[in-house]
């Protein structure tokens, strides 16, 4: 569907920078690659975030829908930042948009919807050039299904909480695309990228034990159980 892109700016090998910054703190040897990254491991595990907070990701997030970055918004732990594709500046007479599996295998639902993505692209097209609108008033209309582009930069441990909320069954299932597609981008990095991936990047009951959720998926049994 979506397409993530790592920027070169991301820390290539986020546990040997960790230990290299807390080596700084406890008089260690920093200029020693091995140690660094025995360090960086420990802190992990100790559960020191901290210096997570020193690991940078930077990355354009692409074709997935203006719905789910609304959502991707909303984790804001440790000031990320970014920058979004424009309403105002791009032309969207004749904009991409996501369609559900589900809305896809009806044929009826799905004649419905493509119907309604091009009578917006087409009223888009009519009120600016037909009749001189502004593109800036004729986007009002475009959907939250459309789908868009950012460029995102946030700290590991900002992404390592996210993946607790957002690898849990009860998430919106492009979230659980998207976060899924970072996950695959992230692994191919370095080896430990993908070890930060494969043991921190977890849905949420895989740290409590328990499900927090009020309606739960079943993968674990509720905290009142
Ligand atoms: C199933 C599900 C349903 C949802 N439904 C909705 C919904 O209907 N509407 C909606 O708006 N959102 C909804 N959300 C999003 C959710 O409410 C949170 O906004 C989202 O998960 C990001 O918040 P966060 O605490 O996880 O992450 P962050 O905001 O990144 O915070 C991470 C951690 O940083 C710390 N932190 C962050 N900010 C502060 C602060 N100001 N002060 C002190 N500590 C701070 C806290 O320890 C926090 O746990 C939903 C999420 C899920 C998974």
């Amino acid at each position: 569907m979506g397409n993530i892109l790592i920027l070169e700016e991301t820390t290539k090998n986020p546990l040997t920078l960790m230990g290299q910054r807390a080596g700084v703190c406890w008089g260690g040897n920093i200029t020693d690659r091995e140690k660094n990254y025995k360090r960086g491991l420990e802190c992990l595990k100790s559960g020191h975030g901290r210096v997570m907070e020193y690991v940078n990701v930077e990355m354009v997030l692409d074709g997935y829908s203006a719905r789910v970055i609304r959502e991707w918004y909303t984790h804001i732990g440790g000031a990320p930042t970014r920058l979004q594709a424009s309403t105002r500046y791009i032309k969207y007479d004749n904009f991409e948009y996501i369609v559900p599996e589900r809305i896809k295998k009806n044929e009826e639902a799905y004649k419905r919807y493509t119907d309604m993505m091009e009578s917006i692209s087409n009223t888009c097209k009519y009120l600016e050039e037909e009749l001189g609108m502004p593109r800036e008033d004729a986007a009002m209309l475009l959907p939250l299904g459309m789908s868009t582009k950012v460029v995102d930069k946030r700290n590991l441990r900002n992404l390592v909480d996210m993946s607790h909320q957002r690898m849990c069954n009860r998430a919106y299932w492009e979230y659980r695309v998207l976060f899924n597609d970072i996950c695959k981008a992230l692994s191919e990095v370095s080896d430990e990228w993908k070890y930060i991936v494969d043991n921190y990047f977890v849905p949420k009951c895989d740290i409590s034990g328990v499900c927090t959720e009020k309606k739960s998926c079943g993968r674990v049994g509720k905290k009142e159980d």
